[in-house]
């Protein structure tokens, strides 16, 4: 019987979707590791106030954090999250 295989990270399996920013979860819009991209800045078009609210990170369960990551969810849903396993596949086709 073939393993299933299951996200060392966030123990999702495959054909599920990761927990959301999970360090193995690819980014729909780059392709690069979602918990590390910049997309969040080019994809919503963050002011300036906001991309320091980003960089530095403090908690994202607080205000104004928590509403630009509420909006790169919404983002992320929108265009399309990717699977524990599509990943690999991507990973594959990109190198
Ligand atoms: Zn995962
Ligand atoms: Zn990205």
């Amino acid at each position: 019987m073939a393993e299933k295989l299951v996200c060392r990270d966030c123990q999702c399996a495959e054909g599920e979707l990761h927990e959301i920013f999970c360090t193995k979860e690819l980014c729909p819009f780059c392709y690069g590791q979602l918990a590390s991209c910049s997309c969040i800045h080019t994809v919503l078009e963050l002011t300036p106030e906001e991309t320091k609210v980003v960089d530095e990170y403090v908690d994202d369960f607080k205000e104004p954090l928590k509403s630009i990551v509420a909006r790169w969810k919404a983002a992320l849903e929108t265009k399309g999250r990717i699977r524990f396993g599509e990943d690999l596949r991507i990973l594959k086709i990109t190198g």
